[in-house]
Parts: structure tokens; sequence; C-alpha cells
């Protein structure tokens, strides 16, 4: 069984952007590809978890997100990044187009998508991280039985519940991937655990997975 870094698409892996639906609007953050090809040499394998609910909401279709995902596999391969599975949810329960209108198990906080990628993909989940930018994505990941990662954007209030409580918070994504291989590579937490400006005055306390 391979161990996997799950990464959320819009804010964690590509700059943020209001609802996507041209290759052009995936920006990869700058630095980011060759600590994901450092993940991968590890034995991680990469796999994409992306809610879509523009397609739901009628904004772009299925086919539209295959062309940004052939260009965004595309820009990756450039620095000898390969994902080994790229999975959506196109739902949305109150979407406009009545073929995705429904609720799911697949609409991150829900973990249908890691759970559906551990089973093709052969993953263990137990070994496994989750990188995010808001708390729907850390929750998917805890109840995947996964490490996480918040990666602070500055949206995200403080976790209310245990479940949604990510392992380690981030200033960027960059910084993410530095503390996963940090502590893949064996090293001791030497420098303080990174806690959001908004977080800082509330009980929340954040410890690395050991
Ligand atoms: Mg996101
Ligand atoms: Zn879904």
């Amino acid at each position: 069984m391979q161990r996997a870094l799950f990464l959320d698409r819009d804010g964690t892996l590509v700059e943020p952007y209001h609802y996507p639906t041209l290759p052009e609007h995936l920006r990869l953050y700058p630095g980011l590809a060759p600590r994901l090809y450092h993940a991968q040499c590890l034995g991680f394998a990469l796999v994409l978890v992306t809610n879509q609910s523009g397609i739901a909401r009628g904004y772009l279709t299925e086919d539209d997100l295959q062309v940004m995902h052939a260009s965004l596999a595309a820009n990756l391969a450039c620095f000898g990044v390969h994902l080994s599975g790229i999975y959506y949810c196109p739902h949305m329960a109150d979407g406009s187009v009545p073929q995705y209108a429904r609720a799911c198990d697949c609409r991150k906080p829900a973990p249908g998508m890691l759970l559906r990628a551990a089973a093709d993909l052969c993953l263990d989940l137990r070994t496994s991280w989750l990188i995010g930018d808001i708390l729907d994505d850390v929750e998917a990941g805890n109840r995947a039985g996964c490490r996480t990662i918040l990666v602070d954007l500055g949206t995200e209030a403080p976790p209310e519940s245990a479940i949604r409580r990510p392992n380690l918070v981030a200033r960027d994504t960059c910084h993410a991937l530095d503390l996963l291989l940090g502590i893949e590579q064996g090293e001791k937490a030497g420098s303080p655990v990174y806690l959001p400006p908004s977080w800082r005055q509330s009980a929340v306390s954040v410890a690395p997975a050991s």
C-alpha cells in the first residue's frame, strides 16, 4: 500500500480564482512543484481532491474541467510531477443543473473522494496527508483518517470541533510541504508551531502528527 498526499486544488495547489473555468485560470503557486516532486520521491502518490460545484451551478461542464485538468497535469509534468489521481465532486444540493443537484458523499467535508481514491489506488490512509485551505478540506482528511495541514489564507475561523482541527497550520502551501517533508524525514519540530493570527486568542491548539 502506498501513502498519499491529498491536495485540494483551488487556493492550495493553485492560486485562488473565483470560479475558474479555463486552463489559464489555474496558476500553480511558485516554488510548489519542486516540493511536490520531493514528496513524490519519498513515495507519496499525489492525489487531487476538489469540490467543483461550478458544474452543478452551470458555470462549466465536466468536459471543460477535463481540459483544465489536462493542462494542469501538463504543467506539473514539466517539473516531473505526476498526479496519481484527480477526483472532483460536481455536485451541490441546490445546484441549477438537475443532473448534479443532489446531496452526495463526495463533496468535502465528506471524505468520499479520499475513500474512493484509497480503494482505486490502494492507498494507506493512516500514513497519508491532506493539505487544504479551508476547514472543510481538513474535516474530509480527518474523517478519512489522514493527517491534515491547513494552509492559512486568512479565511478560516478557529475550528469549533475536533474533527475540523488540523494537525498543523502553515503560512502557505510551500510552508505546508516543508513541514510535511521535514516530519517525513524525521526532523524534530524545531520552529514554533504556526497559528493564524485570528486563532491565537482562542483555545485552539494544533500539534504535529507523530
Ligand atoms: Mg480550496
Ligand atoms: Zn459529490
